[in-house]
């Protein structure tokens, strides 16, 4: 017997699903301007990993926007056009009203989705009942995740609680691991452990800050676990061979033969996406501020100087690393080749592939054969 899932109000998934592609072409033809709200909604962050200095953040939790705050935030948002709902953090589930901004996005119209830790899925799981699609980040096939992770427990605590959400509702599920010098031999065998789990799966390289201007390029943690640029090179190579193998991986064979190529790219990354910190200050991709949403609205941001600037400079950017923001660019511009792998691999993770039961929870591992895994030093 499949997941027993209440029924929700609101638009049925096919229309969300509709007005979500008709939104994305009309920022496509006729508006150029975002209709996916990429929400960090909360400072704080249950894990301390070893490549992100975001959890320093939590004491800042008080900060966050409340939930009558987030919901209208998502109502401004749906007025000015935007029909998909990203939540991230910190870690979006440390919040207690998590299942009800979801809820509440997904009754609004929006399609839902989520980046997780994953070390609170099976707690919250009964409450995402509105989550159409989970990202759960793991970043090695057994305990050493933990390690990375800064967090005794997390590994488990992640397959359980995707076997939980399973169970509790549809969502469907991505691994995203992040790949940095502490487990550059991870790469193939997550792609064998997505396989085993029924997930797609998806890769970045370590970036040097992801922490809304915390740090800069000289004080992040990855300095030292950033991957080379022949590391990086190699790290596109790989993706690439084990995608051609049939592994589930979310990026297309056209992304990752263009990374590898060295091929330039339009960024189309600040039509399709709004950064929106959690005290309600919209961000550009970089990282540097940009509009406070507490004296404006985004329709006010959507038609500044700044926002029309940072669209322009974009397309000759290039600055990105990491695979999806190319893959969404490929999108927006429905190149072809991208498109029909596209489709293939959305069939995949809606069809009966991305939700089979999970496979049992693989056996504690005593060693761990990293020995590429330690820091570089610079
Ligand atoms: S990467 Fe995510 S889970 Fe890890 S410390 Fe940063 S915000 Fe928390
Ligand atoms: S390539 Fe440049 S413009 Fe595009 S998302 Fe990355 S930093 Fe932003």
């Amino acid at each position: 017997m499949g997941p027993i899932v209440h029924r929700l109000p609101g638009p049925s998934d096919g229309r969300r699903y509709v007005d979500g592609l008709v939104a994305m072409l009309r920022s496509r033809w006729l508006t150029h301007r975002p209709f996916f709200l990429a929400h960090a909604a909360t400072f704080g962050c249950n894990s301390r990993c070893q490549t992100c200095s975001y959890w320093k953040l939590t004491p800042r939790m008080k900060e966050d926007l409340s939930t009558d705050g987030v919901f209208r935030m998502l109502d401004d948002a749906y007025a000015a056009g935007m029909r998909g709902y990203y939540l991230f953090g910190g870690e979006p589930l440390v919040r207690r009203d998590v299942g009800e901004l979801v809820e509440h996005a997904r009754r609004r119209g929006f399609l839902t989705t989520m980046n997780t830790n994953g070390s609170l899925l099976a707690a919250k799981a009964s409450s995402l009942r509105g989550l159409d699609v989970a990202f759960v980040s793991l970043d090695y096939f057994n305990d050493h995740h933990d390690v990375i992770r800064g967090r005794p427990g997390s590994f488990r605590e992640v397959l359980h609680g995707i076997e939980r959400l399973r169970e509790e509702t549809r969502a469907k599920v991505t691994l995203v691991t992040t790949i940095s010098t502490l487990n550059l031999n991870a790469i193939e065998p997550m792609a064998r452990l997505a396989q085993d789990l029924g997930a797609m799966i998806s890769y970045n390289a370590v970036e040097p800050t992801l922490d809304f201007g915390l740090t800069d390029d000289t004080q992040t943690p990855n300095r030292s676990l950033g991957l080379s640029p022949e590391e990086l090179h190699r790290f596109y190579e790989t993706l690439l061979q084990i995608k051609r193998q049939g592994y589930p991986l979310f990026e297309s064979e056209t992304v990752l033969e263009d990374f590898v190529r060295g091929i330039p790219w339009r960024c189309e990354f600040p039509k399709m996406f709004v950064y929106v910190s959690p005290d309600q200050k919209i961000y550009s991709c970089d990282y540097r501020y940009g509009y406070d949403l507490r004296h404006g609205s985004f329709e006010e941001y959507f038609a500044s100087d700044e926002f029309l600037r940072l669209v322009r400079d974009a397309e000759s950017c290039n600055r990105c690393i990491r695979t999806c923001v190319r893959g969404y660019s490929y999108t927006y511009d429905l190149r072809p080749q991208h498109m029909r792998e596209l489709i293939g691999d959305a069939r995949r993770l809606f069809g009966g592939r991305g939700n089979v039961p999970a496979v049992g929870l693989p056996p504690r591992s005593v060693g761990h054969p990293i020995a590429e895994a330690r820091p570089r030093a610079r």
